[in-house]
Formats: structure tokens, sequence, C-alpha cells
């Protein structure tokens, strides 16, 4: 349910409190990631002069046509300008995840900061770092409780078409194209009201999902053909991938995403994993179907969390080794999941 401590917080930015925010999400920003932290970012400009939206990192390429793309400032590739923004900030948004460690070495900084801080966040168990809490598990979307949040203590005409294209996007693909189960009624009213207010819901699904290059389309085939692996006795489906394969398909940010959910599609799989040796680590996505929940398997075994249906999580181990702990770790749920 939803947890709201912002009701101060609003009153100190009517109250011309801040003026410099920052607003941030978590490493790799996906779409919702972006889509909550540009459309806060769009209408909070119009309240306060200096409010900067700065990534941990990169982010796929299919999302750099959001409005006000241009003005985001990336941690990793302006290390020196984003250490700066941050530490001048006296209000830090944290949106789309509720802990630090999952925004890097800008986490340890925003740490020790005594500014004001905000989590605005959909994710299971918040670690609790933050001064003000917007936060509810159920949300389909960070993006929907941005504009919960807006809708409530401003009005929803405080919303505008760029605001609404920005929060109809992390909608979109956090809900799989309202597909997965956090897609409600509600979820479904909120798609018709950010259309109502501007959002083009044809040309925002052509410029995420109509723009890959060939070598990412050959990477996806080449993975159902050649790396699918089935472990029937779990329901289980794996894909892994090594840093040599990424290379070969020129894998860049965002390639691999919606890679996973390819075993779910399969008849009576109802877990599917994928793994990728990304060099500095190896990183794992699970996404399941009914009441396994990959956020605990994750957290136990691979350092991870997220949703009870989608998680993701790391590992130190080689690539090798962690395919094979991922295997023996697995037969333990056998019996949990032939239950599905
Ligand atoms: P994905 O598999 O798309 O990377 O992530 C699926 C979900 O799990 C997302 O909601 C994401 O925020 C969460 N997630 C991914 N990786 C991690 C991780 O390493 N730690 C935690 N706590 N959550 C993660
Ligand atoms: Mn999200």
């Amino acid at each position: 349910m939803l947890t709201d401590t912002t009701a101060a917080l609003v009153s100190n930015i009517e109250a011309g409190k801040y003026k410099n925010i920052v607003i941030t999400t978590h490493h790799k920003p996906d779409g919702d990631a972006m889509g909550s932290s540009l459309g806060l970012w769009g209408f909070l400009r119009t309240k306060i002069d200096h409010v900067t939206v700065v990534t941990p990192t990169d982010y796929s390429e299919n999302l750099f046509w959001l409005p006000g793309n241009e003005r985001v400032v990336e941690w990793e590739r302006n290390e020196e300008l984003a250490k700066d923004i941050v530490k001048n900030a006296d209000l830090i948004f944290c949106l789309d995840f509720n802990r630090l460690s999952r925004i890097n070495q800008m986490g340890e900084l925003i740490a020790q900061l005594t500014c004001d801080k905000v989590m605005i966040d959909h994710h299971l168990e918040p670690e609790g770092f933050e001064d003000f809490t917007f936060w509810n598990s159920r949300a389909s979307s960070t993006c929907e409780l941005i504009y919960r949040w807006i809708e409530h203590y401003f009005g929803s005409a405080h919303v505008d078409n760029q605001t609404a294209t920005c929060l109809y996007t992390g909608l979109m693909t956090d809900t799989g194209n309202f597909q997965h189960n956090n897609t409600t009624p509600d979820t479904l009213r909120l798609a018709a009201d950010l259309m109502e207010l501007g959002a083009n819901h044809l040309d925002i699904h052509a410029r995420i999902y109509d723009v890959f290059s060939v070598s990412r389309s050959r990477l996806f085939g080449y993975c159902l053909y050649k790396k699918m692996e089935v472990i029937p006795e779990c329901k289980t489906a794996l894909i892994y991938l090594s840093a040599d394969e990424l290379k070969e398909f020129d894998v860049k940010t965002g390639d691999t995403e919606g890679l996973v959910n390819f075993g779910l599609g399969l008849k009576d799989i109802v877990l599917s994993v994928l793994i990728i040796d990304r060099t500095e680590r190896v990183k794992l996505s699970f996404r399941s179907k009914g009441n396994f929940a990959v956020n605990e398997f994750s957290g136990k075994y691979f350092h991870g969390g997220g949703h009870k249906n989608a998680s993701g999580g790391q590992s130190e181990f080689t690539l090798k080794k962690t395919v094979e702990y991922f295997k023996e770790k697995i037969q333990l749920y056998k019996d949990e999941l032939q239950a599905i």
C-alpha cells in the first residue's frame, strides 16, 4: 500500500525552500527510470530554476528522444560535473530504486550528504535512507507514482504533454505493454489520462520498439536458436552470454532488454533466466510466473532484488561458475516450481 510522507516536502517546495534539485535513478536506467526522472524534471522546472537529472550510468539509445534528455548529466561520463551538481543540491529525488547501492559510487556520496532526500519507488524492501517517502510496491511503475504525486498535491493540470509523454513511456515499458500482472484497471485508466494529456501512444511505441539494429535482432535469433536451454524438471529456461558473444553481436546498453521474456513464452516454463558476462560483473535477470518469488531467490543467492515476478542480481563468480551455481541452486526449488 501507499506510504506517503511527502506533505511537508510539498510545503517546502511551495515555500521556495529548495534552489537546486537533483533527480537521480538506478544504474543502467530503463524506460520507467528515465520516464519518471524526465517527467518529474519537466514538472519541477515550472517551479524551480535549477533542476538536473543525474544518472549513475549510461542507458539505452531508444530513450534519447525523451523530452529533456539533452540536459541529463551522466555520472560515469562526466564525473566531476555530476559530483559538483550532486554536492550542491539541497534536495535529491531518488526514483525507481530504494537502496543506495543501486546507484554505485553516487550512492556513497548521497549517503554522506545532509540535504533532504526523497524516495519515490515501487520495489520491495526499501532500506530507508530518505527523509521523505512516496512508495507503493503495488504501483505498476515509478511513472505511475510520479503522476499520482503531482495529481494529488498539485493537480493533473500541471502535467503538460511532454511530462505525459515521459510518464506514458515508463508505464508502457514497466508493464511490458500492459501485459504483466502489475497492470490494473487503474493503470489502464492512467494510460488513458496520459493520452488525453498529450501522450501519443503510437509514436511512443514506435520510438521505443521499432528502432533496433540488425545486430541486435541477430543476437536475439542466435540466443533462441543456439543458446536457450530448458531445465524441464524445474520448468526453467536459461540463456547465458559470454563477453565474446556480446562483442560478436556488437551489443550496446539496452540491447538485451526483453530477451529474458522469451523463455516465459514457452509452454510449461515458469522461470526464465538470462545470465550475461558484463566483464565488470556477471549480471542475472529473472522472470517468473505465479508464486515463485524471483526477488527472494535473487536476494538469497545473487545479491539482488526487484519484484516478485521480475528481478535481477549479480555474481562475483565467472560466467561458467555462475551458471553451474544457478543450476545447482534451482534444483532446491524443483517441487515448488513443478507445483506452479
Ligand atoms: P532487469 O532484469 O530488467 O535488469 O531487472 C528487473 C527488475 O529487478 C527491475 O525492477 C530492477 O530494478 C530489479 N533489479 C535488477 N537488478 C537488480 C539488482 O542487482 N539488485 C536489485 N535490488 N534489484 C535489481
Ligand atoms: Mn520501475
